[in-house]
């Protein structure tokens, strides 16, 4: 089958392949026929070998863990699914059994292992799944090119869902990348008092002007370039009667990070999705900023199972719309094209189509 492989622990060392050998599922587990793939960050860290991620994943292996497909073929003691069902999976698979898993927070596992890292991805025809991390799509709500991002929209859900609220609210999303302009949209959908986008890339934030210009939103939408639209946080201020009460922080950039404290009005919230690429901190005036104006500060990992999936499939079937993310759909053999095309910043999403050559 076609597949994208990481062949050696190094920078740029993947090959596309045609004769990668098709999965076979064992007990409890389904083989599903890939109809797309889409490209995450992740990827990005793991194509570059950056130190971040590349500790877990062990080359030779097929990468990617974004998708949706139809059920191929059911392994043993599987039951409740049947062969041609539309599916999507939690590329987590979690242990059960550690004190997180025992009291629900699956996503924090302790012996998480994320299938495209430490087990096959989905960068391929076929990938093999277990049954328990299967989720049932509803194509009619759910095209496919949706349906391949909706690891990374379960991403932006939780950053989303993980405040103590959105309606009603002044909202900061903290980068527009594809994440950050899925929690964009996701808090326009959900009636904020306002959105402000900040961003940087020049691509980006046309993407994010050229989107807000097309809606027809009662949510007023601020977008500005920290670095260049003068004073980033009296503006913020300005806007929002004194300061935002929610930062979605997508960016991971640690000055954004700063800037976000800065701009949060006493008793806020600040919730953590972008990872900084730095493993220390600099948080400049950390007593005025954050103690003092009694923040909150909220990190997220991945998607809460299964309730941010549960969320995110209501909020497309009620209509969220998120064709602008995918900015771009290509054969499988164009992954590296995919690759330039977001280290450019010239793309949000692309989505990959494993069945075509
Ligand atoms: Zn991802
Ligand atoms: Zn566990």
């Amino acid at each position: 089958m076609r597949a994208i492989q990481m062949v050696r622990p190094e920078a740029g060392a993947v090959s596309y392949t045609e004769d990668a050998p098709v999965p076979t599922p064992g007990p409890g587990e389904v083989l599903v026929k890939v109809a797309q793939t889409a490209i995450c960050g992740t990827d990005r860290h793991i194509y570059h070998w950056d130190d971040s991620i590349s500790h877990l994943v062990k080359p030779p292996t097929i990468i990617g863990h974004e998708f949706c497909g139809h059920i191929a073929e059911i392994g043993a003691d599987v039951v409740g699914w049947h062969a041609s069902e539309y599916v999507s999976a939690e590329m987590h698979i979690v242990c059960g059994k550690c004190r997180a898993c025992l009291r629900g927070d699956f996503h924090i596992c302790e012996h998480t292992s994320i299938a495209g890292l430490q087990r096959p991805g989905c960068f391929a025809e076929w990938v093999v799944v277990p049954a328990s991390n299967l989720v049932r799509l509803d194509p009619e709500v759910v095209p496919t090119h949706i349906g391949a991002m909706l690891d990374a929209l379960g991403n932006a859900v939780h950053t989303v869902q993980a405040a103590q609220g959105i309606a009603g609210r002044h909202v900061l999303v903290s980068g527009n990348g594809a994440i950050g302009a899925m929690a964009a949209a996701v808090v326009q959908f959900q009636g904020a008092a306002s959105l402000t986008i900040s961003e940087v890339a020049p691509g980006h934030l046309q993407r994010a002007r050229k989107w807000a210009a097309g809606l027809d939103s009662e949510t007023p939408i601020h977008i500005l370039d920290p670095t260049s639209d003068g004073n980033f946080p009296e503006q913020v201020r300005d806007l929002t009667g004194g300061g935002v009460d929610v930062v979605l922080e997508m960016s991971g950039a640690v000055p954004a990070i700063n800037v976000g404290l800065d701009v949060l009005y006493p008793g806020g919230e600040m919730i953590l999705l972008g990872i900084p690429n730095c493993r220390d901190l600099m948080v400049q005036a950390f007593t005025e900023r954050v103690i003092f104006k009694g923040l909150r500060l909220q990190g997220v990992l991945g998607r809460r199972m299964f309730s941010t999936w549960d969320l995110m499939l209501e909020l497309l079937a009620q209509g969220l719309n998120l064709d602008h993310i995918v900015t771009h759909q290509l054969p499988l053999s164009q992954f590296e094209h995919g690759i330039q095309l977001l280290d450019r910043c010239e793309a949000h999403k692309v989505v990959l189509n494993p069945q075509d050559s």
